[in-house]
């Protein structure tokens, strides 16, 4: 049966101490109301790992970061590798998040690799896919997505996929305020479920979370969780306020 997720992208917002209390404030209310079907994951700044882990009661809440490196170590300054975000105790890695494809050309040769290394270290890759607005308005959306998954998650075999959560994130839904509609979401999540089945069987589709992602916040959360294919929500601004994040995590 798969998992209802709802994880937080801070991307690159908030000091250490603000992330920490961020995550305090969340973990408090967690652990209270015990939403025991839902993993919550928190995708903070590569900086705030071991202290927000310090901080939540990881029996709860996951730890994730937002990227890792292409390669497993050495002479690339700056970088921080798969290993050493493991060592943190976080368990979770967002990859191909779609401002890291366009700021920052991850293609998805580079995805692969960053894919391989997450698995290789005992990580849950959180990978995101979307189209941008040109791709919905000629009404190829579809292809678009299940080709960015065909070029990375799709070369896995069905035992590392089945490790895998998905996050569809229309790029024209994100930090814009505009949501895609509940029928818009529910369609793609539908279409990425039996492209899953067709790769590696109706199994593994229905085990696999796929996630939506793009201007969700408390009022929208409800009607796009309810969707048969919608397993959760990545989260970006609203992932920055305790008492939005939580509202959305409670929409189940
Ligand atoms: C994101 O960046 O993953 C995201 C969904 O952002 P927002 O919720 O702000 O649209």
């Amino acid at each position: 049966m798969r998992k209802k997720v709802v994880a937080g992208n801070w991307k690159c917002n908030t000091t250490l101490q603000e992330g920490v209390e961020l995550a305090k404030a969340v973990n408090s209310v967690v652990k209270e109301k015990g939403a025991n079907d839902v993993v919550v994951v928190l995708g903070t700044p590569f900086t705030h790992l071991s202290k927000v882990v310090e901080n939540v009661d990881t029996k709860r809440i996951g730890v994730s970061s937002q990227n890792c490196a292409a390669e497993a170590k050495g002479a690339f300054t700056g970088e921080v590798s798969a290993a050493m975000v493991k060592s943190t105790g976080a368990e979770y890695v967002i990859l191909g998040h779609s401002e890291r494809r366009e700021y920052y050309g991850e293609t998805s040769e580079i995805l692969n690799k960053k894919l391989a290394l997450t698995l290789e270290n005992s990580l849950t890759p959180i990978y995101c896919c979307g189209e941008p607005l040109e791709i919905r308005e000629a009404g190829n959306q579809k292809e678009y997505v299940i080709n960015q998954l065909k070029e990375t998650v799709f070369k896995l075999n069905a035992d590392d996929f089945g490790k895998i959560i998905v996050a569809y994130e229309p790029i024209w839904a994100i930090g814009t305020g505009k949501t895609a509609t509940t029928e818009q979401a529910q369609e793609m999540h539908k279409d990425i479920r039996d492209a899953i089945a067709a790769q590696f069987g109706q199994e593994v589709a229905n085990n696999t979370s796929i996630l939506y992602g793009g201007s969700c916040n408390p009022k929208n959360a409800n009607e796009l969780f309810a969707n048969p294919d919608v397993d959760g929500g990545l989260i970006g601004g609203a992932s920055l306020k305790a008492e939005d994040f939580i509202q959305i995590i409670n929409a189940y």
